[in-house]
């Protein structure tokens, strides 16, 4: 692996309980919940429930089930979110250049607003 998977970094111990959230959904294989410092009125993360440091950790390790399920779920929230009329952003932050924070793979689903243009 790249990167070997921190189990205490702040999404595992989410996932393990250990600290609290605010859910919008969970199945199986993912949970997604607010982000505690939002960015946008609505600001989700949408995280696997397996091990997964990053979207390439996940895309090359993760069983079609996980895939599938992650995949739905992104789609899901950001329609139950309210924002896929208007439109959204996705974004998955990685490793160092990516300017990544929590080393558990986490999708954010941005909205609710017109947001800034990233990219020239
Ligand atoms: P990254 O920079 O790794 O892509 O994003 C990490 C995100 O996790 C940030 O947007 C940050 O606000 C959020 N975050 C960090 N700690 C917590 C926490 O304890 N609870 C929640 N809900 N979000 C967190």
């Amino acid at each position: 692996a790249v990167q070997p998977y921190d189990p205490e970094n702040i999404f595992a111990k989410i996932l393990r309980g250990e600290i609290p959230c605010t859910k919008v959904y969970e199945d199986d294989h993912v949970l997604a919940f607010n982000d505690i410092a939002p960015q946008a009125p609505t600001h989700v993360l949408v995280i696997p429930k397996g091990a997964y440091t990053s979207y390439d950790d996940f895309a090359q390790n993760a069983s079609d089930a996980e895939i599938v399920a992650y995949t739905r779920a992104i789609g899901k929230i950001s329609k139950e979110a309210g924002v896929v009329e208007d439109g959204y952003r996705l974004i998955a932050n990685t490793r160092e250049h990516g300017r990544q924070d929590v080393p558990h793979l986490h999708v954010h689903i941005l909205g609710g607003e017109k947001l800034p243009r990233m990219l020239p």
